[in-house]
């Protein structure tokens, strides 16, 4: 039945208290001494210590809700309906205690008899070779074997380089055949939004000696990892995230804000997501301490800033406008997060000092723009000029390219692209040196956000041709 979002995390909290869990707030989105990570982007990561017995956990069982960013999904936000830059997960972690029997069972417990959720719709994907996983699935929480699905290495394995690793066992939700692909081949484990994977329990069981040699833990850990805004999106039949009863209210304000309907256009809609989710996780980031700056993570604030400027000119809004949008985000997520309330202030400025500069920034290039056309006869604008609006004023190639077009010009994009490419390598090769490894999963975090500089673009003008 419907349950709004702040319901459904303290229905979880609760429940894993209720089975001898510690509930610990949320940590800081800037990770501890740990210079591996960027920003935290699942809930077992700002207790890696605890899982290597580094640090003694404060109690062997603990549950949290936690802020994640996770930027390396950017250009798949507001594309698909399931992936947003910022959202809470939601976890319960043993350190050596419980292990797969109990975390399966109280998984399923949760779903079906806490929220109700019709073991029909349900299906469980294990590692393929993790035959326990299955027995336990099927004969002590009674799944349909019909409901189980073996995937391989890529997705139900966890590891990252040498370490603790294992198997994991994923809990997906079928929304049903609209939301499907159409293809013979869709199923558990397809990439469209119809079987969408909600829980994911890993099951931390091996140590790998760093040449693939596995060894089983004395005391295996589980970590467990379900997306709030996922739930909520399964459990109160919306479309996406977007339209999860929280989110839904900022992105109702930055349609009014526009004035653009909602519904009314598929490539507006997708500016329409982005906004509402680089603005959530913008907030959050700023909140938490991050500044916007030309490297590490000021560098991604300072781009998520600039794209939901971007897709707000694609919506036709002229003026800035986020700093505005944040007093929704407070009011819709202080119940949870009081600290953002009390930094309402600073976040706000922070937002429109960065706005302001990014329009004083385009209307420079503008102005460049403009001058190169007046000056030259040439039918083509040069990759390199291309490349100095893109790169120093913001300049999405579409917009250059819709520019030169009411002047009956066009633009070298090879050349544009190939200095794209270039500057992407050398960012890489300097990071190399930077030492940054192991269980980071988002080492290539910035150069997914450069490359947002057109991919972005060209997604969305992929999706606008499917509709
Ligand atoms: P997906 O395959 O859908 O990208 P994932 O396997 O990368 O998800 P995990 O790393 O297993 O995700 O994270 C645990 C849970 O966090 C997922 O099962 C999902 O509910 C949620 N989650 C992951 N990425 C996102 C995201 N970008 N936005 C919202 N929720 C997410
Ligand atoms: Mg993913
Ligand atoms: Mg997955
Ligand atoms: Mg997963």
């Amino acid at each position: 039945q419907w349950t709004g979002l702040n319901d459904l995390r303290e229905k979880y909290l609760s429940f894993f208290e209720s089975k001898g869990h510690l509930r610990l707030p949320s940590f800081p989105l800037i990770p501890k001494d740990d210079n591996s990570l960027l920003l935290i982007n699942s809930g077992m990561a700002p207790m890696k210590k605890y899982f290597t017995g580094e640090v003694t956990p404060p109690r062997k069982r603990v549950t949290t809700c936690q802020k994640c960013i996770r930027t390396p999904d950017i250009e798949r936000v507001g594309i698909t309906a399931r992936h947003g830059t910022f959202f809470e997960m939601l976890g319960n972690f043993s350190f050596g205690d419980y292990f797969k029997k109990e975390a399966t069972a109280w998984a399923w417990e949760f779903f079906t008899k806490v929220l109700e959720m019709p073991a029909d719709r349900l299906y469980i994907s294990i590692y393929q070779d993790d035959d326990e996983a299955f027995d336990i699935w099927t004969k002590q929480n009674g799944v349909d074997p019909s409901h189980m699905v073996r995937l391989g290495r890529e997705d139900n394995f966890w590891e990252h380089g040498s370490g603790p690793c294992g198997p994991c066992s994923e809990i997906y939700f079928d929304r049903g055949e609209k939301y499907g692909c159409g293809k013979p081949t869709c199923g558990v484990g397809c990439d469209c939004d119809r079987y969408v994977e909600v829980w994911n329990l890993v099951f931390t069981q091996f140590e790998n000696d760093g040449n693939n040699n596995y060894t089983p833990l004395d005391h295996p850990n589980i970590d467990t990892g379900m997306g709030l805004e996922r739930l909520a999106c399964v459990m109160q039949g919306v479309d996406n995230l977007f339209l999860v009863d929280t989110v839904q209210n900022i992105m109702k304000h930055i349609s009014r804000i526009a004035n653009v309907q909602y519904g009314a256009d598929e490539k507006s809609d997708v500016s329409l997501r982005v906004i509402t989710d680089h603005i959530r996780s913008t907030t959050f980031m700023i909140s938490d301490g991050v500044m916007p700056s030309n490297e590490g993570r000021g560098y991604v604030l300072r781009r998520l800033l600039r794209r939901a400027a971007r897709h707000g000119r694609l919506l036709g809004i002229n003026h800035p406008f986020l700093a505005d949008v944040v007093d929704t985000v407070i009011h819709e997520n202080e119940c949870a997060y009081p600290e953002l309330r009390e930094k309402s202030a600073m976040i706000k400025k922070v937002i429109a000092f960065e706005e302001e500069n990014f329009y004083k920034t385009i209307d420079k290039g503008f102005a460049l723009l403009n001058d190169i056309i007046d000056r030259t006869d040439a039918k083509v604008l040069s990759g390199e000029d291309a490349f100095l609006l893109s790169d120093t004023f913001g300049f999405p190639i579409d917009l250059t390219k819709e520019i030169l077009s009411e002047k009956g010009m066009s633009v070298d994009e090879d050349r544009f692209r190939a200095l794209v490419l270039q500057q992407r390598e050398t960012a890489r090769a300097s990071r190399k040196n930077a030492g940054a490894d192991a269980w980071a999963g988002d080492s290539d975090v910035l150069d997914d956000i450069a490359k947002t500089e057109f991919v972005g673009y060209t997604g969305m003008k992929a999706t606008a041709k499917v509709t």
